[in-house]
């Protein structure tokens, strides 16, 4: 049967979120963009594969997809995911390097991957070499506009529903407001939660610095994105001053920024997102430039992919339960036992989009299915 590619199904969602969610450096989040991407072959099997966004980019993702990829896509072998990948790259190469392009090939790659796990009726977790559907999860807020008293009820909500793990935005226009949600958190889930918090690079270096060694009271797993990611050598700094663990990975977009990372910033923990970095391909590929460097591989967004990857990867760490629900949208609900993510066993990549419940957010939608 063949696996050449025969249409690419490209669409753009906006969905709302239920509550306007904040952080301290990308304003308020009223929405948030689901980009798919469906791949037919022709033996009729599909696979889709899909980006995200804080509400903003979705539409030139998709059109990107639907312009510059999509019509070179008809016609190749899709079992040739590394082949597809190099070609996206290349084919790219001089607009992008990151950017929208990064979603763009993430959400071609993922299509691939899942068409691939579908064939061999496997589902990914397994496909990619891993012997359990379990991994840590915490849960991610996007809570800096919140209150406290908001702040304490949404984290108390998340410790009934049995996470192990929470993190809060930081990054309030002083310190002393950062300290008081970070103690009134630690306080409130006790000393065996973990405990994160996330500046969203909002801080100067020496602002970061003061602040991490401030946090260093309340037993923080981790300091997420206090400056820049892009200021390699300053992390390393901002570690080596304040001795508090550091945690990036959802800003870098090409395996070059993450060896920069690796090599320069003296991470604890990295935090790849799929959806961003080129797709699984390039997250299988971090994963193990992370085990080469004795780093736990997390993740950032997307946790109802994520649970497949993290827990595929024997040194896997923490993956990120997002604010962004894009697990209702899907039929394969990712679920909670014990605390730990458990992804599902269906062939494919864990995530079945329930195309009914998505149509009323669809902005746009194309079918490629002649060649360039
Ligand atoms: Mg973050």
């Amino acid at each position: 049967m063949s696996t050449l590619i025969r249409d690419v199904d490209v669409r753009n969602y906006r969905v709302p979120l239920p509550k306007v969610l904040c952080d301290a450096k990308h304003g308020t989040h009223t929405h948030f963009e689901i980009v798919t991407v469906t791949v037919r072959l022709a033996d009729g099997s599909t696979g889709t594969g899909y980006t995200y966004t804080g509400g903003r980019g979705g539409q030139s993702i998709a059109t990107l997809i639907e312009l510059d990829l999509a019509p070179g896509l008809v016609g190749k072998d899709a079992a040739d995911i590394e082949g597809i990948y190099d070609w996206m790259e290349w084919h790219l190469h001089y607009v992008g390097r990151g950017g929208i392009v990064a979603f763009a090939t993430s959400a071609v790659d993922i299509a691939l991957w899942d068409a691939k796990a579908k064939r061999e009726g496997l589902p990914l977790w397994k496909l990619v070499g891993g012997d359990s559907p379990e991994c840590n999860a915490y849960y991610g807020g996007i809570d800096l506009a919140y209150t406290l008293d908001e702040l304490v009820d949404s984290i108390k909500q998340r410790l009934d529903l049995g996470f192990q793990g929470v993190k809060i935005k930081v990054g309030q226009p002083t310190l002393a407001q950062d300290l008081e949600r970070v103690e009134a958190i630690r306080n409130l889930v006790g000393p065996d939660i973990r405990f994160m918090v996330d500046a969203n690079y909002s801080m100067s270096v020496e602002g970061a610095i003061e602040a991490a060694k401030a946090f260093r009271a309340y037993d923080l797993m981790w300091f997420e994105e206090p400056t820049l990611p892009d200021l390699y050598h300053a992390y390393a700094r901002i570690g080596r001053e304040s001795g508090m663990p550091l945690a990036m990975g959802e800003n870098l977009h090409t395996l070059h920024e993450f060896g920069y990372a690796f090599e320069q910033a003296n991470l604890s923990f990295i935090q790849p997102d799929a959806s961003n970095c080129g797709g699984i391909t390039s997250w299988l590929r971090v994963a193990e430039m992370s085990k080469a460097h004795d780093i736990p591989v997390c993740s950032h967004g997307m946790h109802e992919l994520h649970v497949s990857l993290v827990a595929s990867q024997p040194h896997g760490g923490w993956m990120e339960w997002h604010s962004f629900p894009i697990d209702e949208y899907s039929t394969l609900p990712i679920t909670l036992r014990d605390g730990k993510a458990v992804a599902s066993d269906e062939p494919g990549i864990g995530v079945a989009f329930d195309w009914k419940k998505l149509k009323p957010y669809l902005a746009s939608q194309k079918v490629i299915s002649e060649p360039s």
